[in-house]
């Protein structure tokens, strides 16, 4: 698997998938799930409703991931995780590296071989953008899977720095 690191908008990735750092609801929000639907318009929220009704009738829970069609964004595919909310009283690195596999597994139920991936939980989740660094590349690098190019889609410089010195 080759890991790449690049700094910018994960909408304009030109991937078999991108992941959504997604809130349970699947109903949209704001940081980079607000992005992905407005660029990639109301066939992807469509989609997200029916999964909502038809399996997650409670939300999507935390460290699991489910994919749709992309609208019309240049990916295939968007496969929407759910982090965990950062914690100082509880360890979530599980949750959170649970993300990055779980999305890679169903990358690879899709037929995927390159999938693009925001900082996930690193914004309105409030994870330390360096110890999410540490989980995400971890996780990555240790997940068993036919994925062959993994594309972290860092937005802004403080991110890019935090995961280019862990890896
Ligand atoms: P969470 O709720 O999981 O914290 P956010 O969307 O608030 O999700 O933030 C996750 C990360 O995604 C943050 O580092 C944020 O800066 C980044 N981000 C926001 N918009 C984009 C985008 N268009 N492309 C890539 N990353 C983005």
């Amino acid at each position: 698997m080759e890991i790449t690191l690049v700094q910018g908008d994960i909408t304009e990735q030109r991937v078999d998938a991108i992941v959504n750092a997604a809130n349970s609801s699947l109903m949209g929000g704001g940081g980079v799930d607000g992005a992905i639907h407005r660029r990639g318009g109301p066939e992807i929220l469509e989609e997200c409703r029916k999964l909502r009704a038809a399996r997650y009738g409670k939300g999507l829970p935390a460290g699991q991931a489910v994919a749709t069609t992309a609208g019309r964004l240049p990916a295939r595919w968007v496969i929407h995780t759910v982090g965990p909310v950062h914690s100082t009283s509880e360890d979530r690195s599980e949750l959170l590296a649970s993300c990055y596999v779980a999305s890679l597994r169903v990358a690879e139920e899709l037929g995927a071989g390159s999938v693009a991936f925001p900082a996930i939980s690193t914004g309105i989740y409030g994870w330390p953008m360096d110890d999410a660094a540490r989980i995400a590349l971890d996780a990555v690098r240790r997940a068993d899977t036919s994925v062959e190019d993994v594309r972290f889609v860092l937005f802004d410089r403080t991110a890019y720095t935090a995961f280019e010195s862990r890896l």
